[in-house]
């Protein structure tokens, strides 16, 4: 249930046999996972409980809404934009949807250089998490013109690219899936596994901040967490009792969380990955109306080529983008910006995204709050200068008269006879064009070896028996694809060795 307000303000306390920090990709799995096996489960989430009819498709009210920082969240020096959801369900709610399993080389180099056991059980925790979430194939027919004429340019220049898996059920294809869906059709984790959880009876505590984790001698935990009001105001105080504690807060979250409590040791908040992404946009001669239907529903990935080198790579994707948040990635100011914005409907973009070899790290910053550093080494710039060549090539056989590769000064505006070798000569780094992350991971990663890593090969730290991570934050490397499945399998096997543990775990 959804603790009701009245159970909200004071000094409150509870007991139970498991403590969720955090609701999205991997919290929401273990917490129902758990739940249904009849463990009690408390689920704290520091953002709101939404429903489907406050999504109201405005961006200057869902981005706040939905989004860390209202969107703005980034690296220290500004340059790396990094977007992440807050709210039941987390990330999931206002994700694009897309699809795909952990690649089997990234696998191997988790099980043969990070030692991490039992990665065999993953296809099976795979299996059930789709079902889940109804994941299946986009048809050709459902794709929009931008992902179509992306696909048709794509193959012209003979790259691999494929339809991609999306988890969307009676999608109208509104295109608004960054905003929350209103027609609950993205089968977000809000929608199915904090349902289940919510059913199996977990008490769910939506504004509610796990602020640290105290360890018990004798094994029992004890959770601190802040109660807010629906404004963030503060309301009381949680304290929640429980042998198992599970942080779920992401990979910003949940090292700042374990830093907090001194607990993980040296390696937490080191080896973060971001998959920093470069978008180019395509002026097409006629509207194409990017921003409608199903977006990123088709990818290349011609140039990921994991079975020859596991480390390195990058993926191709349509994007498209509403009136604000292309404003703040195309170049210029006042008459300049107008120039490109005025071609709003002819827009589709093509992102690069980087399966980064380059690691940050996350600490605590000023009154608390994150401070994320994180430089892209030299081989990855390289890898994002031949992707964005790549991209401008690709849009130019899609249809698109110019290309706009959008440093911050001078842009380029590239028409195909002007090649890409101006791309060449001028480099890509972070601070002379936009970057954005949504896929932030790796912070407190799974390995056999405590010196280097922060849990063990089913999530729980190695200096703290009975505390668990689950999210985002454990892969041991990029894992060069969209996150959200993999991290949602690798709770349900976390889940799965917990109550194979249990009674003895929860004692
Ligand atoms: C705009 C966007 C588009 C994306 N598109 C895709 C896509 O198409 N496909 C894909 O695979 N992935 C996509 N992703 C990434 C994917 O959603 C994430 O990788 C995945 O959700 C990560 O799961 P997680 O459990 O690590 O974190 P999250 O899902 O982010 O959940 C973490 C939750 O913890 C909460 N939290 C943080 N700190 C605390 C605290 N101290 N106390 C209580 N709660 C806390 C947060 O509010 C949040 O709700 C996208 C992400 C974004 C932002
Ligand atoms: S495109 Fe589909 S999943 Fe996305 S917001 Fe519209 S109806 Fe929902």
């Amino acid at each position: 249930m959804i603790v009701p307000e009245a159970e909200r303000t004071g000094a409150r306390r509870e007991r139970a046999d498991v403590c969720v920090i955090g609701s999205g990709a991997g919290g929401a799995v273990v917490a129902a996972e758990l739940a249904q096996a009849g463990l009690a489960v408390s689920l704290l989430e520091q953002g709101g409980n939404h429903r489907s009819a406050d999504f109201d498709q405005r961006e200057d009210h869902m981005f706040p809404m939905l989004f860390e920082d209202a969107g703005l969240r980034s690296t220290r020096d500004g340059a790396i934009q990094i977007l992440q959801g807050r709210g039941v369900g987390g990330s999931t709610v206002n994700n694009l949807g897309t699809c795909v399993r952990a690649p089997d080389p990234i696998l191997e180099v988790w099980a043969r250089e990070h030692g991490v056991r039992d990665l065999d059980q993953l296809p099976d925790a795979f299996a059930r998490v789709e079902h889940e979430l109804g994941v299946r194939r986009i048809t050709r027919e459902e794709l929009n013109e931008l992902n179509r004429r992306v696909e048709r340019g794509s193959s012209l220049l003979g790259y691999r690219g494929k339809l991609a898996r999306h988890n969307r059920i009676g999608c109208v294809r509104s295109g608004f899936c960054i905003l929350g869906c209103s027609y609950d059709a993205m089968q977000s984790m809000r929608v199915t596994y904090v349902p289940r959880a919510d059913a199996a009876g977990a008490r769910i505590w939506p504004n509610c901040r796990g602020e640290r984790i105290e360890v018990g001698a004798g094994g029992g935990h004890v959770v601190r967490a802040s109660l807010q009001g629906a404004r963030q105001e503060p309301q009381g105080e949680l304290r929640v009792e429980a042998p198992v504690v599970i942080c779920s807060a992401g990979a910003i979250g949940t090292p700042l969380l374990l830093q907090a409590s001194g607990l993980g040791g040296s390696a937490v908040g080191k080896q973060l990955h971001l998959h920093p992404s470069v978008t180019v946009w395509g002026i097409f001669p006629e509207a194409i109306h990017a921003y409608y239907g199903i977006p990123q529903a088709y990818y290349i990935d011609e140039f990921l080529e994991l079975e020859r080198d596991p480390a390195s790579g990058v993926l191709l994707l349509p994007t498209a983008s509403f009136p604000s948040m292309l404003a703040s990635e195309l170049p210029g100011f006042g008459p300049e910006l107008f120039s490109y914005l005025r071609h709003f409907d002819r827009l589709g973009g093509l992102l690069t995204l980087v399966h980064d070899r380059s690691a940050g790290t996350v600490e605590a910053g000023f009154g608390g709050r994150p401070s994320i550093r994180y430089s892209l080494g030299e081989a990855d710039r390289r890898e994002l200068v031949d992707g964005v060549k790549h991209s401008v090539e690709i849009l130019w056989a899609s249809g698109a008269e110019r290309v706009i590769v959008p440093y911050q000064r001078d842009p380029l505006v590239l028409r195909p006879e002007d090649g890409t070798s101006s791309i060449d000569r001028r480099g890509l780094r972070e601070g002379i064009i936009p970057m954005s992350s949504a896929h932030p991971q790796g912070s407190c990663r799974m390995g056999a070896d405590p010196a280097s890593s922060v849990v063990g090969s089913f999530g729980e730290l190695h200096d703290t028996p009975g505390v668990f991570v689950a999210d985002a934050s454990v892969f041991p490397t990029s894992l060069g694809v969209p996150p959200q499945i993999t991290t949602a399998a690798l709770a349900d096997r976390s889940a799965r060795h917990i109550l194979d543990r249990w009674p003895a775990l929860g004692r």
